[in-house]
């Protein structure tokens, strides 16, 4: 189980919360997520009487529509295992416009550097690296070998379940389609990774793009290797794929 965030974290969509408890596989609660209306209280003057207490370590997300908060605190109260689109589940709009911002941050940024969204000193060490299907799983093993210890190599077919937890939104439903028969047209390889030392959210991105660009594209959807761009993903990853051996990695190594 991981530490909950900083205390008072503040987000502005009701949707990063669905988004960060499906790719972690977690309830909100099991996230130390307490999900509320924006209603003018700000993590710097929190009503003592109301919310969490921060010195638990929760997590307020401030969010400004009614109708989503319902829904993402209905799909978060367990796990999320439903794969429908976001925009399913509220008429108000909100989660196709979250997903375009998403969309339009990544699209102008096509060298995908995430890195200026999250915490700039964030390193680590432990990584999942997923081939997909079709591509050459040797030829990528070895350009990632030259920078991580490749520990095990687990090849296995992914369901659709498994798709929407790596992918719980990416271009809209017609690329999810897409991306969803691709991914589970065949089997792909999990390769678990291990850097000597930690690195940095730009050394992680730069071994990506570069096993990307060797085997010939930087295409959206046939691009060879997933693998995270932050240490929240990375372990999200390895929880996913490796099940309890993850902790023990974890606790091992001091990814
Ligand atoms: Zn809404």
């Amino acid at each position: 189980m991981p530490e909950p965030a900083s205390p008072h974290l503040m987000v502005g969509d009701a949707w990063d919360v669905w988004w960060a408890c499906t790719r972690a596989g977690l309830s909100a609660s099991e996230l130390g997520i307490d999900l509320r209306l924006d209603d003018g209280v700000r993590s710097t003057d929190p009503d003592p009487g109301e919310g969490p207490d921060p010195r638990q370590g929760s997590v307020v997300v401030l969010a400004e529509c009614g109708r989503c908060i319902a829904a993402v605190r209905d799909l978060t109260r367990r796990a999320p295992n439903d794969t429908t689109d976001p925009d399913r589940w509220s008429r108000c709009g909100c989660p196709a416009r979250w997903a375009r911002r998403m969309r339009e941050h990544d699209q102008a940024r096509p060298d995908q550097d995430r890195s200026e969204r999250t915490d700039p000193s964030a390193a680590w060490r432990l990584s999942i690296g997923v081939v997909k299907p079709g591509a050459d799983v040797d030829a990528v093993h070895e350009l990632l070998s030259s920078q991580f210890q490749i520990i095990a190599a687990l090849q296995r077919m992914l369901s659709d379940r498994d798709v929407h937890r790596l992918y719980p939104e990416a271009y809209g439903p017609a690329f999810r389609r897409r991306q969803n028969d691709y991914l589970t047209s065949g089997p792909v390889h999990a390769l678990v990774l291990v850097a000597p030392a930690r690195l940095t959210i730009r050394q992680h991105q730069a071994a990506k793009m570069a096993v990307r660009k060797a085997l010939g594209g930087t295409d959206d959807l046939r691009n060879y290797l997933h693998m995270a761009d932050n240490p929240a993903e990375a372990w999200c990853d390895a929880q996913h794929l490796l099940g309890p051996t993850a902790a023990q990695l974890y606790e091992r190594y001091g990814a």
